[in-house]
């Protein structure tokens, strides 16, 4: 019988649950320093601990999961604890999902081209900071999470900026950055789950993301704002509708995306996703990011969202969206095709 897994972190309490509702047994790969929390919920049925998590793809963990026929539920703390490139080469296990896709996720390159091929409206990239003629923001690489972003609007500014984002310590002296336009609006958070086995895409839930300290921002006074640092950190998420008029769009979004993924990193799309951007000025969205699997803003919809009723009879999490599609190809012998 197959067992879901997943990283004690992120939306792991989402995806278990989900998993647990499905019938599925449950197992958590924790660290030792959270055994407490994790131990308090009882849908958890077993538990792998590890000190980091990078050591989950030890051989002896692997075979571990192998034993118990465990299907893992990628999500963001793996891509960013374990690396998308060593979940690709190093983690010989079935993850539900397209491994491949995740290390898209990480490059931005990859995903800048992704994310143009899907036909979706993206900020205009700087290659060199001496073409910074607008507010840009400048990033690093890797999913970690918005911290030591900085803002710029000329390549003074960024040099400026740079310097005491080093100074800070959120810069060292070789990180890569990328540098992108800052496009001013409303950020929204589209998740949606793409199934292999009904050929369907379904836009899930909405939302939006607190962020310190730049959400702190708009309760100073400008004058005040000047001598800060902004960072763009999660805190936590908030939920969203946005006006029906806006929903032909939403989709058109998603299936650009899922068409995109099986052209440019068959066999595509698997499972959950999240378009991230902001609407602008003229209410045009303006696409910064994608994920390749669930992402943290679907816990807010563990009764499901306003949106999953339309689409299921019963309370429907992403995570227990996840458990079903394991299930239907358990039940037919098609686990290859939601897993890589
Ligand atoms: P990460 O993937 O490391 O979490 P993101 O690229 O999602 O980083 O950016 C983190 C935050 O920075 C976003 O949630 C948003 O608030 C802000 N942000 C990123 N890119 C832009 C952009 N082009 N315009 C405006 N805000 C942006």
């Amino acid at each position: 019988m197959t067992e879901i897994a997943t990283l004690g972190s992120h939306c792991a309490l989402q995806v278990l649950k989900g998993a647990k509702d499905e019938g599925y047994s449950t197992l958590l790969v924790c660290q030792r320093k959270r055994e407490r929390l994790y131990r308090r919920f009882p849908f958890i049925d077993e538990y792998m601990f590890v000190d980091k998590f990078s050591e989950v793809i030890r051989p002896e963990n692997v075979s571990a999961m192998k034993d118990r026929h465990a299907v893992v539920v990628p999500h963001g703390t793996l891509v960013s604890e374990v690396g998308a490139t060593e979940v690709l080469n190093g983690f010989d296990i079935p993850i539900f999902g397209s491994r491949k896709l995740l290390l898209w996720e990480s490059d931005r390159e990859l995903k800048e081209k992704l994310m143009t091929e899907s036909g979706l409206r993206t900020p205009k990239a700087f290659a060199s900071p001496e073409d910074i003629d607008r507010l840009a923001i400048v990033k690093l690489h890797g999913a970690k999470g918005g911290q030591g972003y900085f803002l710029a609007d000329s390549p003074k500014t960024f040099k400026e900026g740079l310097a005491k984002a080093k100074k800070t310590g959120t810069v060292g002296a070789n990180s890569r950055l990328y540098i992108q336009e800052y496009v001013v609006g409303v950020p929204v958070y589209f998740e949606f789950f793409q199934s292999p086995l009904s050929g369907e895409l379904e836009f899930h839930s909405i939302d939006r993301r607190y962020e310190t300290n730049v959400d702190g921002f708009g309760r100073l006074p400008a004058r005040m704002q000047g001598s800060l640092l902004p960072s763009y950190v999660v805190v936590g998420n908030s939920p969203l509708v946005v006006r029906e008029s806006l929903l032909e769009d939403v989709f058109k979004m998603g299936e650009g995306f899922v068409d995109a993924c099986a052209r440019l990193v068959p066999p595509g799309m698997i499972g959950p996703f999240c378009i991230e951007g902001v609407y602008d000025e003229n209410m045009e969205f303006v696409a910064f990011e994608f994920s390749a699997r669930i992402v943290a803003g679907t816990n807010l919809y563990t009764q499901g969202s306003p949106y999953t009723p339309f689409l299921f009879d019963r309370p429907m999490s992403m995570g227990r969206r996840i458990a079903v599609e394991i299930k239907e190809a358990d039940s037919t012998d098609s686990l290859k095709h939601v897993t890589t």
